[in-house]
């Protein structure tokens, strides 16, 4: 039986493969202008970087996390060996904590030191039950800034973030963003007691799951899909009336931020988001009409306390990650293309065998001038080479005869129109590459 890929996972086939690519080279530009760097960090980091970054309480780190032991005798271990921290190697579910590590390793925020702006792209890997918008192995986009704690680095981000998505084809009326914000630890920890307390006391109402986190992760109530859990978490105490005053402070600046910047948003105080680091301010990006439970395009917050988890000193962080696949699938519920064919500028083709080293020549010349040029590789006729030329929708065929080789010229048909010509051999180049280019200039302004 053939080995099928197994589920969660996805194969990208050219036309999507294409997309994916030119959809990060937006990103790219988009985020240069922000000033922000491609970074690529490894996608295996050791487990322990996301137990101490992420929270051992999350799902992601309980659950959802592809681990592997390396390097160690497997017959030790199964007698009882212990596994030593630098052996547990874990493939990365998030970007942030390799990011922040990297930061941290390499100081790349010495003290008084500018922020650093970074960005990555690339797959995450969670075991998570797959569904529709909900994969194994994804790809994110995502950015960090570290070293500024000033709110106009939370708003800039959200701002730079809602401009990739309008540029990249997602309509304004199809997204919301939600805004919330989590505090610090100092109005964090008695707001988690709150809730933990309303929890308690609606325990005759709640799911078991939620009872067992109000003991580890009380604010992950909020997240549950259960009817019942969530007609009492409607009027559970609300983060926004525990913030302390900084921290209030920091959310009003990011909200007239957005407000000056002209981006809506929705404030909501339920939006806890499922990883332990962040702090003040957090936000999620929901697509509409999608048709699939899985509608959060992007997402990201404030984390000012992550870079000492991971053992660096004290330094401000802010980012998000944007979700590949979900977008597509917000793309095509809009109605955007996002398959990218290929199309071959110059197909050349042969009468006979004799001419193939000569169609071998003019085929290397054609891609030299940065022309799309392809050939026939196997035993076909003409009638044969032509069909392939149409499977690899071809612009123009060349084809070479005896005849006209012997006076130094060619057939050059045009697949569209249908129309043929005869070029000298000497200008064929020069011709073909004119015309290509010509195609791919922009039309004149108006
Ligand atoms: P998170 O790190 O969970 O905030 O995820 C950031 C973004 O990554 C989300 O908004 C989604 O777009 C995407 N994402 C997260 N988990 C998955 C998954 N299992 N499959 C596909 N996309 C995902």
């Amino acid at each position: 039986m053939a080995i099928k890929l197994p589920a969660g996972f996805e194969d990208m086939l050219p036309a999507d493969a294409g997309f994916y690519q030119e959809f990060v080279a937006l990103a790219q530009r988009v985020f240069a202008t922000y000033g922000y760097e491609p970074v690529i960090t490894p996608q295996v980091e050791l487990t322990d970087l996301f137990v101490r970054g992420i929270g051992e309480a999350t799902d992601v780190v309980s659950k959802e996390m592809f681990t592997a032991i390396s390097g160690e005798n497997l017959a030790t271990l199964l007698a009882g060996g212990t596994v030593k921290a630098k052996s547990r190697l874990t493939l990365r579910p998030e970007g942030t904590a390799g990011v922040v590590r990297a930061v941290v390793e390499h100081d790349l925020v010495p003290q008084g030191a500018g922020p650093v702006k970074l960005m990555y792209a690339g797959p995450m890997f969670r075991a998570e039950r797959p569904q529709k918008g909900r994969l194994r192995q994804f790809n994110q986009i995502g950015i960090e800034c570290l070293g500024a704690e000033a709110p106009s680095v939370d708003a800039e981000g959200i701002v730079m973030l809602m401009r990739f998505f309008r540029q990249v084809g997602i309509p304004q009326e199809s997204m919301v963003l939600l805004l919330n914000s989590m505090g610090c630890d100092d109005c964090r920890t008695p707001y988690r007691e709150a809730v933990r307390d309303f929890v308690r006391r609606h325990a005759d109402r709640m799911c078991p799951q939620c009872l067992e986190r109000a003991e580890t992760n009380p604010l992950r109530a909020f997240d549950c899909k259960n009817e019942g859990c969530r007609a009492v978490m409607a009027d559970a105490p609300r983060i926004t009336d525990w913030l302390c005053e900084p921290c209030r402070g920091h959310h009003d600046a990011v909200r007239s931020y957005l407000a000056a910047a002209g981006v809506d948003y929705a404030e909501d105080p339920t939006l806890v988001r499922g990883l332990d680091y962040y702090t003040r301010t957090v936000f999620e990006v929901q697509a509409l009409d999608t048709n699939s439970a899985q509608n959060a395009i992007g997402g990201g917050g404030r984390y000012d306390r992550l870079a000492e988890e991971v053992g660096g000193r004290p330094t401000p962080g802010f980012g998000f990650a944007l979700g590949f696949e979900r977008c597509r699938i917000a793309l095509e519920a809009a109605g955007v293309s996002v398959e990218r064919p290929t199309s071959c500028d110059v197909f050349v083709a042969t009468i006979e065998d004799a001419q193939r080293a000569a169609a071998f020549a003019l085929v290397q010349r054609l891609r030299d001038a940065g022309v799309h040029a392809d050939m026939n590789h196997q035993e076909r006729s003409l009638k044969g080479q032509m069909k392939l030329a149409n499977k690899l929708a071809a612009r123009r065929v060349v084809v070479l005869g005896p005849d006209e080789l012997a006076q130094g010229a060619a057939v050059v048909r045009d697949m569209g129109s249908h129309a043929e010509r005869t070029v000298e051999l000497d200008r064929m180049v020069e011709v073909l590459a004119a015309e290509v280019r010509g195609a791919e200039a922009p039309a004149p302004e108006a």
